[in-house]
């Protein structure tokens, strides 16, 4: 058979390794440290754990991030079976002792006959062999550059600037109203693409003095290149005059309070739909380095997000990844140079578990591909496939932020739906339904 190339092995480049070569299927895996360092790794190890330890949640009934570990075991993941081995006391969470932990997947990787690794960077996006880009978060300036001269300078970003991201159905509507600015748009997907918060001038007041108050995260050495205009984080611009968000992403011009079209509101938060769905809304404009706490807290203050459940909270970090609502085809392939591959992180996923999970399934197509066999990606309705479709096509490609699993990416389940009481039941179907349709793309 063919060989499988992968670029970059930590979380998403050893699964999609283990994966194909469990298949059969040989693989080398390129990976520049120690050679090249990053500013976050700390060692030449695979499967590198940058920051936490944590795999998060591993309850899998309850949470779409156990959902997806549930779904890695049932595929036979190196990276959770490692994992489990390792596994430290963490209540509800899945973490590790993280140094052995790498070190055992070092050892797995190698110890695997149908693996080798090469400690090299690469620089160059090939034009034949079947190759996985797995290159992650860091991706090294080099390869970055080529990345770019394929795709156009656009399609890859070396920050995200997250906006947090609100369930649609814990917005409370007898506040909010629907209505895109100056009533703009030509179809009705459009016209209802906006959700809006007003704000009394006391409101605005008060948002301020917290937002300037509240606990923010500072880049980490090495980490920052500045920030740019375009997207610097709320706080900072509430630093630079009181009104400064009023005549940004707070202006409430263009719109009417559809509950009290007399009242013209001081300042209206905008919330854009964030999915095809229609499930998620992210708060435009309101990128921030707000803690998690702080930001719950500064958020629910907006009228009308009083109750928001945030199906992931703001951020701005280093992270390179690629627009691949249009880059990329369902396959995870590059449209334009399809024997390419991509996995992990530099996909739009974001976090340990969503990009080894991304590796499980590249590795799996990419190996079926190599014996001749096109395998589709696993259902919508499961956790790989949710985030899939989400980054392939479920996300609006002009905002695209990268993004935790969560169950606002799974098509909804009428049967059971409605109020907070109800969640619980709810999750319960989404992961009860995932398991059955993962269970059967695995037979395949
Ligand atoms: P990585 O695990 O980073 O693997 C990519 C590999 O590619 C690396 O080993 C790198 O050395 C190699 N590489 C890069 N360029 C080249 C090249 N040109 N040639 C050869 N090899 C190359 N996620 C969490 O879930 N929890 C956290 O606490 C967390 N904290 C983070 C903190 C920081 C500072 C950063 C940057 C990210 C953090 N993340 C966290 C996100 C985390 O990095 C990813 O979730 C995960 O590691 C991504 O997996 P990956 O395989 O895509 O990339």
């Amino acid at each position: 058979t063919q060989r499988l190339n992968i670029i970059g092995g930590g979380m998403a480049g050893c699964e999609a390794a283990w994966q194909a070569a469990q298949l059969g299927v040989p693989v080398t895996i390129y990976e520049m440290r120690p050679k090249v360092e990053t500013f976050a790794h700390q060692t030449g190890d695979l499967g590198e754990m940058v920051c936490s330890n944590s795999f998060r949640s591993d309850d899998d009934e309850q949470n779409a991030v156990g959902l997806v570990h549930w779904e890695m075991r049932a595929a036979g993941s190196l990276i959770l079976a490692t994992a489990d081995k390792h596994r430290i006391p963490a209540g509800g969470a899945l973490a590790v002792d993280r140094e052995p932990y790498a070190k055992s997947i070092t050892a797995a990787i190698h110890a695997h006959p149908l693996i080798n690794v090469t400690y090299d960077e690469i620089t160059h996006l090939p034009d034949e062999g079947q190759w996985i880009v797995a290159t992650g978060p860091l991706t090294s300036g080099a390869l970055a550059e080529a990345i770019q001269a394929e795709t156009g300078s656009e399609a890859l970003a070396f920050f995200d600037a997250i906006a947090p991201i609100i369930y649609a159905d814990s917005i409370d509507m007898s506040r909010a109203w629907m209505q895109s600015r100056y009533d703009k748009g030509e179809t009705e997907e459009e016209r209802t693409a906006y959700l809006n918060c007003p704000m009394s001038k006391a409101q605005y007041e008060a948002f301020i003095d917290a937002l300037l108050k509240a606990e923010k995260t500072e880049f980490k050495p090495g980490e920052t290149a500045g920030y740019f205009d375009g997207c610097l984080p709320i706080e900072v611009m509430a630093e630079r005059g009181r009104e400064t968000l009023r005549f940004g992403p707070m202006k409430p011009v263009g719109l009417c309070n559809a509950h009290d079209p007399e009242n013209k509101p001081y300042a209206v938060v905008q919330l854009r739909r964030d999915n095809a769905l229609g499930t998620l809304f992210n708060i435009v404009g309101f990128q921030t380095k707000m803690k998690y706490g702080a930001q719950t807290r500064v958020l629910r203050m907006i009228p009308g997000l009083e109750e928001a459940e945030f199906a992931r909270l703001g951020g701005i970090h280093r992270n390179s990844f690629i627009n691949s609502p249009t880059l990329l085809t369902p396959q995870m392939q590059l449209k334009s140079k399809p024997n390419i591959r991509f996995a992990g992180q530099i996909t739009g996923v974001e976090g340990y578990v969503e990009s080894a999970a991304m590796g499980m399934v590249a590795g799996r197509m990419a190996a079926a591909e190599l014996s001749g066999h096109t395998l589709p990606p696993p259902g919508p309705d499961t956790g790989c496939g949710a985030l899939i479709t989400h980054i392939t096509g479920g996300a609006v490609a002009k905002t695209f932020q990268p993004m935790n699993v969560n169950f606002g990416l799974f098509p909804p389940i009428d049967t059971v739906k409605g109020g907070r009481k109800r969640r619980k039941e709810r999750y319960k179907a989404y992961t009860d339904r995932a398991k059955e349709t993962f269970s059967a793309w695995l037979e395949r």
